[in-house]
């Protein structure tokens, strides 16, 4: 499997971030006695308490590969540039399921988006 950026999916990746692991999820999807945060609006956790069935069952790896332009945009704190970017590449290359409608996506997007922006902590040396 060769390494690709984890935002667009690009071949040869250019920088690492990492960030604090984090799920996203809402009240449904974990135990009842877990803690849900909401930045802006968005419901996630921060542990790893999701739920093994309602839940997506997944957190987020704490270390991010980026291409050249996706870390531009992330450099930049540009969520909506790199949101548009994703969203366009992965399109054009033919990687979005077909069986959701472009909105949804893009929402899906947005939230994953602004969780990672939330939970950044630093961008690390990247060695292939
Ligand atoms: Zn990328």
């Amino acid at each position: 499997m060769p390494v690709q950026c984890d935002f667009c999916s690009a071949p040869d990746p250019v920088a690492c971030y990492r960030a604090k692991e984090f799920g996203i999820t809402s009240s449904e999807q974990v135990f009842p006695d877990t803690p849900v945060y909401n930045i802006g609006g968005l419901d996630h956790v921060a542990t790893d308490d999701i739920h093994p069935i309602r839940g997506f069952g997944t957190m987020a790896h704490p270390l991010w590969l980026a291409c050249s332009q996706c870390s531009a945009f992330i450099d930049a704190r540009n969520l909506d540039g790199l949101l548009e970017h994703c969203v366009t590449r992965s399109q054009r290359e033919g990687m979005l399921p077909t069986n959701l409608p472009p909105q949804n996506i893009r929402h899906f997007y947005r939230d994953f988006f602004s969780a990672f922006f939330h939970y950044l902590q630093a961008r690390e040396p990247y060695a292939k």
